[in-house]
């Protein structure tokens, strides 16, 4: 089995949310991180209409520029009465400048009097060199309540109430999230394979 553990793994990722979140996860095992940035890796196009598509594109393509081990994370919010928006589209809907405040208004436009249910979805893909990628997804239901509330995390985090408290993500302390969030579900499957008894529970191997 590849092991995680003393090695060196690639974050393949510009969010400094994500980055930061993918970094707690991983500091408990011993894995040595490094950035994007380090690498100057730039950002490839999102061009898969799913989670793990563009999880892989990302992984597989910070995976080859560098020739390590690399993680990657596509995510995002699904409003099942918006038909799933804005889904794959989460981070797009914020526009050029990564303004969440303008994703946040859009939705409570959208979403008008209709149901406010809606879950996010975090897919992590691991791309090994000369290897597979594998993918774990995780996912986490709640409520969007407006008006936003809370100033921690990031993106959508002041509109989202997970279904186990009251509080928004916004709200929560990092800990409290990743005990309960899509990402630190996600991460859970990734650490049974990678950190401890090594059992496979991945959602999926594509082979590269
Ligand atoms: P992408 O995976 O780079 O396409 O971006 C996913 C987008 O989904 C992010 O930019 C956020 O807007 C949103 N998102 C994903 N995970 C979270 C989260 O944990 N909290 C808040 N927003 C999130």
């Amino acid at each position: 089995m590849r092991s995680l553990s003393d090695r060196e793994l690639v974050v393949a990722s510009h969010n400094p949310g994500k980055v930061r979140e993918i970094e707690a996860l991983l500091a408990p095992h011993g894995v040595r991180v490094s950035s994007a940035a380090k690498f100057n890796l730039s950002e490839p196009d999102e061009t898969g209409t799913s989670f793990a598509a563009n999880a892989k594109i990302k992984a597989t393509a910070a995976c080859d520029t560098t020739g390590l081990a690399a993680i990657a994370d596509d995510s995002g919010l699904v409003v099942p009465a918006l038909n799933g928006a804005p889904g794959v589209y989460s981070a797009r809907w914020a526009g050029p400048r990564k303004d969440f405040s303008i994703a946040i208004t859009r939705l409570e436009r959208e979403l008008g009097t209709r149901d406010r249910a809606a879950h996010f979805v975090c897919v992590l893909a691991i791309a090994w060199p000369g290897g597979p990628c594998q993918i774990f997804q995780g996912k986490a239901f709640g409520t969007l309540v407006f008006p936003p509330r809370g100033g921690n995390g990031f993106g959508y985090d002041p509109i989202f109430q997970p279904r186990e408290t009251n509080q928004t993500y916004g709200e929560m302390q990092p800990k409290a999230k990743h005990l309960i969030s899509h990402r630190g579900s996600a991460f859970a499957k990734l650490s049974r394979k990678y950190f401890n008894s090594g059992s496979e529970d991945a959602d999926d191997l594509i082979s590269r």
